[in-house]
């Protein structure tokens, strides 16, 4: 038994399934043949015996009905009515008290014992089963026994008919149920074969081939492979976002270290006693070791990705007011503005979300600028909408360079920038910040002339 499990449980699911619903369906049929065949066996045996009753009852009344004078000679001679009462297979013989027989209608069976007396019973006679009553009779003056057999050759027939029958009905049903249970177990499990496949592919090959999963019916199967789908396709962009942040910071730090290298070797084969060119060297360091910090706590913030928090709120004023101090206590020259029109909501964003956007777009405002900065920020609710709008008087964004300026380490004039100090990751910050709270960002600049922000996120009810 416990070999039979042990084989039962390592089988494949489709086989599991397969012996399973044939053996389910092949037990339903079982129990309704055996059911059946009990039920028709008892009713078509009762029939049997009430035929038998019936006989002997015609014949007794009919013998009855012959009045005290009838004599055996004159029943012998005029078995023509009897012989209509009797069926052709039942055969009756009237006994005298000694036991010898001394009437017979029909002859299909031996004669059985005269007891008992008064019910049915059932015998083998000539070995064929029979029904047989026997009972005593006052014909006339004698004492007289009848005896009615009742051959059950015709109800064993059609009961080992209906028992072929059964059988051979069964072991279609049985090879019906396994076919229908493999195709149906094939069926169920081709999609699970197909997310194996898939998950193999990955395993052997990672993330380089794409990942297809056809099934689309809208069941628990169907709901778990749309559901390993999304779980894949986002482990596909981080990983391919994890090799991009890999490739990206290698690169992108290699040009500090290189100058930190570079100002050191200098100082190392004639620099140390110059001291022109030793304080130059250690100033130039120190600003590449401040720029690379800067770019690893970017890199850091962008691949961090925290979980969008659902309850975050943000007090667009409260927040734009503390970047808009910090900023003036940096930059003093600059001018910044804060407007806004009507009544303005909390948003839906971490307050530390929005500070960082909008400090990362102020502070671009105001490094990229040749004349005094001048950033106007205003607020205005449309619909369910902030929108915030940070307009500058700085350099501008030439038309082709517009489409990139989101992107990872993007800057427009690389040699320009370098002394600006940038890193090329903060508009990439704020995109990816705007994107996780359902906000978008829109940028028009014309160059000389300035730069306009808008940004539209969710207000928060
Ligand atoms: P960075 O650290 O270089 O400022 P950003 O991602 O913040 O990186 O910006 C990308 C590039 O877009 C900048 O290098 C700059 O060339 C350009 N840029 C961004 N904001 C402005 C602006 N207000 N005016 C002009 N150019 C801008």
């Amino acid at each position: 038994m416990i070999k039979i499990k042990e084989y039962f449980t390592n089988l494949s699911l489709q086989r599991k399934w397969m012996l399973t619903s044939s053996a389910v369906i092949f037990i339903s049929y079982a129990i309704i043949c055996i059911v059946v065949y009990v039920s028709l066996h008892t009713w078509l045996l009762n029939d049997e015996g009430s035929k038998v009753k019936r006989t002997k009852d015609d014949v007794v009344s009919f013998l009855e009905s012959q009045g005290p004078n009838i004599s055996v000679q004159q029943l012998q001679q005029n078995t023509g009515l009897l012989k209509s009462i009797v069926d052709r297979d039942q055969t009756v013989r009237l006994f005298n008290n000694d036991g010898i027989e001394i009437l017979r209608i029909n002859n299909a069976s031996q004669a059985a014992p005269l007891t008992p007396m008064g019910s049915i019973v059932q015998m083998t006679i000539d070995k064929k089963d029979a029904y047989v009553v026997n009972e005593p009779l006052q014909l006339g003056f004698f004492q007289v026994y009848i005896q009615v057999i009742h051959p059950l050759t015709r109800f064993e027939s059609l009961m080992r008919y209906l028992l072929t029958a059964m059988l051979i009905a069964g072991v279609g049903a049985l090879l019906l149920s396994g076919s229908i249970g493999y195709y149906l177990a094939n069926y169920l499990t081709k999609p699970l074969h197909a997310l194996r496949a898939s998950m193999k592919t990955v395993m052997d090959q990672g993330f380089n081939e794409p990942i297809q999963l056809s099934y689309t019916s809208h069941d628990e199967i169907g709901d778990l492979l749309k559901m390993y789908n999304a779980m894949m396709n986002e482990l596909q962009i981080s990983f391919a976002q994890q090799q991009q942040f890999v490739a990206d910071a290698s690169h992108e730090l290699r040009t500090p270290i290189q100058a930190i290298e570079g100002h050191l070797s200098l100082l190392k084969r004639w620099g140390k006693d110059d001291p022109a060119i030793l304080e130059e060297s250690i100033e130039t360091s120190l600003t590449e070791i401040t720029r690379m910090r800067k770019m690893i706590e970017e890199l850091l913030e962008l691949a961090r990705r925290e979980e969008k928090d659902e309850m975050s709120e943000a007090n667009p004023i409260y927040v734009i007011d503390s970047v808009i101090a910090e900023m003036e206590l940096l930059h003093p020259t600059a001018k910044i503005t804060l407007s806004k029109i009507g009544e303005i909501g909390p948003v839906f964003i971490t307050s530390n979300a929005l500070s960082q956007i909008v400090r990362n777009i102020v502070e671009n405002a105001i490094r990229y600028c040749e004349k005094v900065p001048e950033v106007n920020i205003s607020l205005l609710t449309l619909d369910d909408k902030l929108q915030i709008q940070i307009a500058d008087n700085g350099i501008g964004i030439a038309e082709q360079n517009l489409p990139y300026i989101f992107d990872r380490f993007y800057r427009v004039d690389e040699a320009r920038n370098r002394q600006i100090g940038g890193t090329g990751l903060g508009l990439s910050i704020s995109k990816m910040l705007l994107e996780k709270y359902n906000a978008s960002v829109e940028v028009k600049s014309e160059e000389n002339v300035g730069t306009v922000f808008l940004l539209r996120m969710p207000l928060k009810y």
